[in-house]
């Protein structure tokens, strides 16, 4: 079992697979950027495989595979398939949605449990504001196929932002509990130029609100084990999360870390603790060292992001660190 200095049990790696994205949503990638990692420094899907199993044989039994837009990686369900043969608990996506019409039946033969979805808005007009594009078609399609494909509980996860879809949380929420899917409200964190741009909605006063629309219950029970509280309609059936980084931090019950398509091991989304781990598969590590130093690297896991305290601090957005 890895465990911090702090006593957390790291059992969850978010995977991401691409740096690279077909969106750019305003407070995630810069619509100008252009500094991709180079295809020469992508882990392979073997690469990726050993690091996986060297987390697995350390105890991590679940892995989201993340991006960038994981989606763009060619072959993706292959690299799927060879993951969930090492027989995790659950191996999940986290989608734009863009491209799932044509993928959801392959991730779910190649034992994807299920999806998250990054949806902002129902309305087109604001959806495309956001993402840079209109892919509001896509997206839908893409979302109604991996629920028929059975990605389930499917998740949509709204980034919340004052004056910008702030009028879209009931409709996404009415949304989310006619399909049975489980809407998740996410404070923007100031990750990056873009992130730090984006306007702020403490989910405070907004859960408040949603309390009082829908009549929801705190959630007893803890959901999924990822930063989420969730409440529930009085009937059960309709729940939303909030993600609260920024108005209310989790980081105490953090249980994850963050491997990017180079290799390199991000021990806290809001810090720059990192291992490179590139290097040493290419030069050859064994099984052994590698978990040894993956051990090492859970020792620097820091104890709290300080997004509120040094907002400037991180320069690199989400999509490069995986979502
Ligand atoms: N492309 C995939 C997707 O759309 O879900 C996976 C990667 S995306 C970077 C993962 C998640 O990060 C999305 O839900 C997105 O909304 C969220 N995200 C990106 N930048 C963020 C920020 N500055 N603050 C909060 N969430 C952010």
């Amino acid at each position: 079992m890895l465990q911090d200095r702090f006593g957390r049990t790291i059992d969850y790696l978010r995977l991401s697979v691409t740096d690279r994205c077909d969106l750019r949503c305003s407070y995630c990638l810069p619509a100008r950027f252009k500094g991709f990692e180079e295809p020469a420094h992508w882990l392979s899907f073997a690469e990726i495989r050993r690091v996986v199993a060297a987390f697995a044989a350390l105890g991590v039994r679940r892995v989201r595979l993340t991006g960038g837009e994981p989606l763009l990686r060619k072959d993706l369900p292959q690299l799927a398939a060879s993951l969930s043969a090492l027989g995790l608990d659950d191996l999940s996506l986290s989608t734009n949605a863009t491209q799932l019409l044509r993928f959801a039946p392959a991730l779910k033969q190649a034992g994807v449990t299920r999806v998250n979805v990054s949806l902002d808005s129902l309305d087109r007009a604001c959806l495309a504001g956001i993402t840079g594009r209109d892919a509001h078609t896509a997206i839908f399609a893409g979302i109604m196929a991996a629920k028929a494909a059975e990605l389930t509980p499917l998740k949509l996860n709204m980034v919340a932002m004052r004056g910008v879809n702030e009028q879209d949380i009931i409709p996404m929420a009415e949304f989310a509990m006619q399909h049975s899917f489980i809407l998740r409200l996410i404070e923007a964190m100031p990750m990056g130029e873009s992130g730090r741009n984006t306007a702020f909605l403490d989910l405070g006063p907004v859960r408040e609100m949603l309390v009082q629309r829908f009549a929801l219950q705190p959630e007893v029970i803890e959901l999924g084990g990822g930063p989420a509280r969730y409440w529930k309609t009085p009937d059960g059936l309709g729940r939303i999360g909030f993600i609260t980084p920024m108005s209310q931090h989790f980081c105490a019950s953090c249980n994850r870390v963050r491997l990017t398509v180079d290799g390199t091991l991000h021990l806290c989304l809001g810090q720059e603790h990192s291992v490179a781990l590139r290097p040493l598969l290419r030069q050859g590590i064994s099984d052994e060292a590698l978990q040894q130093v993956i051990r090492e690297a859970i020792e620097l896991k820091p104890e709290r992001h300080e997004f509120n305290e040094a907002p400037q601090k991180i320069i690199r957005f989400m999509s490069q660190t995986g979502g």
